[in-house]
Formats: C-alpha cells, structure tokens, sequence
C-alpha cells in the first residue's frame, strides 16, 4: 500500500513538472486524473502515508523565474469526476446543508491558464498566475497584452477578477505550423501554447501571440454594487468590461446541470476554444460561505470533465496507405484504447516527414488526440528509455501495393506512386468518386468495388456508367432487390449538379469547395474547356497554382477524351437556375454555426439558387455572415470587420422564406 503511494506520488511530481514547468505533458490529462484519484483515495483510506509533497495537498504551479506575489486571496484548484453518479453524490452533500433548493449555475470548464486580476480605482494594477495558489507569479507586464483585459473598468471599482486566460485553436494551428517551418518547438495542445506564450520573459513575444481571457470569479471590495450570488457576479463583471463566457447557465438542480453537460459534450467541438468540461458552482454567495473549502478545493463547486480527447497508446506498426493522387501515406495502427467515447486502433500520422520530426518508432508509446468527427491523430512519441532501443523508422521507397519507386514532388512533403496503372490508385480513385464528397453514389462503397475491381468490371470512373443491370448480379451476395439499386443509383447520378462532377475528377488542388467556386462562374463543361488561364485564375478564391492545374487539365488530350465518354453515356449536368436579379445576386455569405430550420449545405444552395455566394472564411468582401446556434470564431471576425451579421430569422426573412 505504501509503496503504490508512494509510487503514485512521485510518478505525479513528475507529470506535473512536466506539465506546469515544460508546458510538454507526458501523458494525457484522463490518465493523470485516473492516477491523482486513485491517490487520493488510497490517501483517504491511509491518512498516515500522506506527504507534504503530495500532489493532493497543494494547487497546481510550479515557479518558473518571474518574481514572486502572495495573493490576497487564495486561489483553489477544483474537485473533478468523470460520472454523473459522482456529481449527483457532489450534489446530496451540497442539498443536505439547507433547507431551500440549492441553484447551480454551469459553465464551460476552460481549458487554460488561471490568473488573478487586481483592479484599484478601476485600474489595472497586477496580474498574478495561479502558482501554488497562495504565491503565484507577477506577469503583469505580459497580461497588459492581452486585448480582452480592461486597462481600466467602465466603472471606479476595486475588484480581484480571476478568469482563464486560452489560445483559440485556429491560433494554435497557425502558431505551430509557423513553428514547424522555422524548426522550432511545436506545442502539444492550446494549453500549453497559452502557458509557453505567456511565461516569456520578453512581453513583446508574448503580444504577438494570440490570447484572450474569460473571466469566471469576482471578489469585489469595493464598488456601486455587490452581487449575492455568482450570477449577479458575472453580469457584473461583464458591465465592467470584462469578456465572460456565453455559454453559462443558471438551473435549479443537479438534472438542469447534468443535461447543461451532456448538451456541451459534443457541441463544444464547433467552438474555436478547448473547454475539458463544466465547472457546477452553487449560486448563493452565503451558501457557498457556509459550505467552505477542503485543502485544495471549493465545496460549493466541482468539474465534470468530458471523456477524454487525449490519451497514450502503443503503436504496434505503420501501415502505408495510397491516396487517389498516389500519395502514399503512412496510417498508426494502436493498440487500441477508448478515446472520446469510441475505440480507436488506427491514427493519422500525416507524412513521413512528421514522423521523421515527431522521431516516432514502431513500439513506442504515443500520445493519441481526437477533435470532433476528425480522424484521431498522433501527436508525438512519449519519453521513455525504450525509446531509443527501437530502430528508427524508415520511409518506404517502393509502392506498397505495385512495388514502383516513389517519387517526391517539388515542394511537396508526400511521397507519390507515379505509376498510373497502380491498383491502389485506381481503386483511390473510384471510391472517391462515389464519396458523399464527389458524386455521392449511395449503395456502392469499397467493398462493392473491390469486388468490381476484382472482376475486371471497373477501372476507371467511366467504367461505373457502362455497367448493365446484370453485371451487378455477378458479385458475391448481390441479388436483384440490390443490383437494382446499384444500378440506378450510379444511372441518376448522371444528372447531378456539374461541381460534383468536378469535384469526382480529382483535378489537383480541386477539392468541393473550389469546384464550387469555379462552376459558380463557369457554368458548362465548355466553358471549362475553353476557359483561358487569366479567366480561371480571375475568379475570387481561386489562386495561380488552382488556376494553372484546372487549366492543365482540361487541356490533356486524354483527359479531354474521357470527358467525351462521360458525355457521349448521357451525362447531363443539372444547371442551377439562377436568378441574377435577386437581391442576393453577387452577394457573398459564410454560414456558420448550427442553423435550425435547415442544415448549412441547404442553405447554401438557397444562396446559390438566388445568385449569391458562399465561403468558408469572413473577409472584407464578405456581404453576411449568418450566425447559427454557437457560431465559431467567424463571428468575432465579421463583428471585427464590420460585416453585416443576420441570425437565422433575418436569413429567413432576406430569403422571404419567413
Ligand atoms: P483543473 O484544471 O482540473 O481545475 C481547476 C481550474 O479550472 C481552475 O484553477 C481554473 O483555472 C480552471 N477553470 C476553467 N474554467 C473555469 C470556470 N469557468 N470556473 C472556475 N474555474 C475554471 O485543475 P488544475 O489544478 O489547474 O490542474 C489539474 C489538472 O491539470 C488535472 O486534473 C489534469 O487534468 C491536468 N494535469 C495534467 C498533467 C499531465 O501530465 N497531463 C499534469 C498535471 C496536471
């Protein structure tokens, strides 16, 4: 028993130097949760083998070199489970203590960096980080560079705000792969970005980098009004120009706030923040004053923490896949593990470039994350001394499907199979050309065309629209109801819109979106053909290198051929017929967050009906921005430019559609 604890303990002193100190975490937070609560437990059980060192007896922080600052008020960490049955207990307890129902309010459990805010007069005097929770850090300097942190309030007020200050996603990508090319340290997640961004000695680093702040707390000491519970506080603060978080809820019991959690469990992916889970704090002031604090943190609040994004696997080999371009890409088959609610055996691992940066090897221990409906993908290899006993991995020369010598392409990190004949390849291409992307075929997948492949049926796209009725009978298992459906489903696909058809010829650099752009202006396949250069590279979000490879290609004798086939068997684009007076004509929109009346693609297509645009990203050319439920970063984007933000209802309503 002694010996686990004390194993425990010094395996956490280690994940947590590496975590708050190096800002370069050796395990996913769900496995040191896992192991500080099996701590804790044993701790309870056998009180005598608690340490002063114990992680479980302090807050967080570790010094890093700033000076010093004991903070006027301690600054906690909080209890967190994983369970609703956890936070209904959390709940009994809290209940038991008053006779009136207890109201909680719920918000987003941020996932950054804490800091306290020292306001005097409505100035901004200091900026302290969390540290040990009693002495933390002087990073006033720093923080004065973040636009989101008042200089001076909208009202004289002394106040210490605590809030959390986070690096958007977008910004981390962005931060990282600036890093990648000039060779320089790359972080494990936005959490570290922010602590290694805001931990700079030299403030003008800090500025550069993208960071923001929510605030959370209030402890007001002196202004024109005192809040007696924490929703009064955060309507409060917001008066005094703080930026909180608007997704917080106030409700009556522990069932408002678990349905608060389980609205947030997926939806928190379309955000442009990382939020690990909910903080549920008790609303009233003076219950929260009687309920008090342990050693470490509040008994009037708790986390639930989301299943985890992140966690740590074995990987047991890397398989090579070939792309539909002939890009050979290297796939992280794992043991497999349980990440964010489903069981996950294989990862992306990009390029080989990146494993050759990432120095992974086959039987190392890797750090696996998921976001969202996004393959999950390997973040890097974990320290460990076995690592350097395994030999390093080395790219393949040759085609694992066809055996031909891989070539590189200028300026391009993938390795390609050339050979145009490559199984691999076509099979690529044929399963792309019937994805939901491209022509969105239903009924025939990458079994069906193994099997058509097989029998020599299919080779190439072209080869789908010469297929008979009974062709279809002669695959293994296929009866008549099935070859039915097969055929006519590949039959109507002949009728659909001429960017789908576009987007299926896999033209390099041509993907959905730009297909889109270019038959928004060009709308028949001879205008393609006859499209000059200047013309294609003219259109709005189309650039030089696009403009050049769809010249190309309508410009390859055999390319041009093979479109003759697809026209000589019947097919016959459907033109949208677009109205060119509408008031929407030539107007551009971005859609973002989750509309209720119709998903995005259908309102796009009501859009393109009317003469209008869509794009993925606001810009100064952007005509609206229409904001659904939770809109991502695009809207701090439209509200920054000044561009014409419609809610659904006024979308409705400019459609006349109300
Ligand atoms: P915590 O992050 O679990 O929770 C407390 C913190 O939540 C507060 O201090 C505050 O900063 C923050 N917070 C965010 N939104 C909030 C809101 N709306 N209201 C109130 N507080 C809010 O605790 P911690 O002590 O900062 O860190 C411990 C956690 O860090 C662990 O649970 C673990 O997940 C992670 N950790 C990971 C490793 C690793 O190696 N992966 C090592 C050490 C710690």
């Amino acid at each position: 028993m002694q010996d686990r604890i004390n194993f425990l303990r010094e395996e956490l002193n280690k994940y947590a130097y590496n975590y708050y100190v190096l800002d370069n975490p050796l395990i996913s937070d769900f496995e040191y949760d896992k192991l500080f609560n099996e701590l804790k437990e044993l701790e309870e059980q056998n009180p005598e083998f608690i340490t002063l060192d114990s992680p479980t007896q302090r807050v967080g922080g570790i010094s890093t070199g700033f000076e010093e600052h004991k903070h006027k008020y301690r600054l906690y960490s909080l209890d967190n489970t994983y369970n609703e049955e956890e936070l209904r207990k959390w709940y009994e307890r809290v209940q038991k203590e008053f006779p009136e129902k207890v109201e909680l309010v719920c918000e987003l459990k941020i996932d950054g960096l804490a800091i306290a805010l020292t306001y005097k007069n409505g100035y901004f005097t200091t900026g302290v980080t969390r540290g040990d929770g009693i002495i933390g850090e002087n990073i006033t300097q720093n923080l004065k560079t973040i636009k989101a942190i008042p200089l001076k309030l909208f009202e004289e007020a002394d106040v210490e705000v605590r809030g959390e200050i986070y690096m958007p996603k977008s910004s981390f990508e962005k931060l990282n792969e600036e890093s990648l090319k000039n060779g320089e340290k790359v972080f494990a997640n936005p959490r570290n970005a922010a602590a290694g961004s805001l931990r700079q000695l030299d403030s003008s680093i800090t500025a550069k980098r993208d960071l923001s702040m929510f605030t959370y707390t209030a402890i007001i000491e002196k202004a024109k009004e005192q809040p007696l519970t924490h929703w009064e506080a955060i309507q409060y603060i917001k008066k005094l120009g703080f930026k909180t978080n608007p997704n917080i809820r106030l409700v009556n019991d522990i069932d408002g706030a678990i349905q608060f959690c389980k609205d947030w469990e997926t939806k928190r992916f379309d955000l442009d923040y990382a939020t690990d889970g909910v903080v549920i704090k008790v609303n009233r002031f003076d219950y929260q004053n009687e309920l008090g604090f342990t050693s470490r943190a509040p008994k009037w609040a708790t986390a639930f923490k989301f299943p985890p994004e992140e966690i740590t696997t074995k990987l047991l080999d890397i398989e090579l896949g070939v792309g539909k371009t002939g890009a050979v890409t290297p796939v992280a088959i794992l043991e497999p593990v349980n990440l964010a609610g489903s069981v996950v055996s294989r990862a992306s691992l990009h390029n080989f470039d990146e494993i050759k940066r990432l120095d992974v090897r086959i039987g190392d221990r890797v750090l696996i994350k998921k976001a969202a409906e996004i393959i999950p993908k390997v973040i890097k290899a974990v320290d460990s001394p076995e690592h350097d006993m395994l030999p390093v991995y080395q790219a393949p020369q040759n085609c694992p499907n066809c055996n031909s010598l891989l070539v590189e392409r200028e300026g391009e990190v993938n390795l390609y199979c050339a050979n145009l004949e490559c199984p691999s390849v076509a099979k690529a291409r044929l399963e792309y050309w019937v994805s939901k992307e491209a022509m969105d075929i239903d009924f025939i997948g990458p079994s069906v065309i193994e099997k058509l492949f097989a029998l020599g049926l299919v080779k190439t796209p072209v080869d789908f629209y010469k297929l008979k009725y009974d062709d279809f009978l002669k695959l293994d298992l296929v009866k008549e109801k099935s070859a039915t459906n097969m055929y006519n489903s590949i039959q109507e696909s002949k009728s659909k819109p001429l960017s789908r058809f576009v987007t299926a010829l896999s033209i390099r650099h041509v993907g959905k979106e730009t297909a889109e752009l270019l038959t928004n202006e060009l709308s028949t396949l001879e205008d393609l053909k006859s499209a000059s250069l200047e013309q294609l590279s003219n259109i709005e979000g189309i650039g030089e290198k696009i403009a050049q490879s769809i010249y190309e290609f309508f410009h390859d004798e055999k390319n041009l051929q093979m479109i003759d086939e697809f026209q000589s068997l019947g097919f016959e684009f459907k033109v949208l017929n677009i109205n060119k007076t509408d008031e929407l004509a030539g107007k551009t929109f971005v859609l973002t967050g989750t509309l209720q009346n119709m998903t995005r693609d259908e309102a796009g297509d009501k859009i393109k009906l009317r003469g209008g645009k869509t794009s993925s990203s606001v810009s100064k050319n952007t005509s609206y921005v229409v904001a659904g439920v939770n809109p991502g970063s695009k809207l701090d984007k439209a509200e920054k430019l000044g561009v014409i933000i419609l809610n659904e209802d006024e979308f409705l309503k400019l459609l006349g559609e109300e």
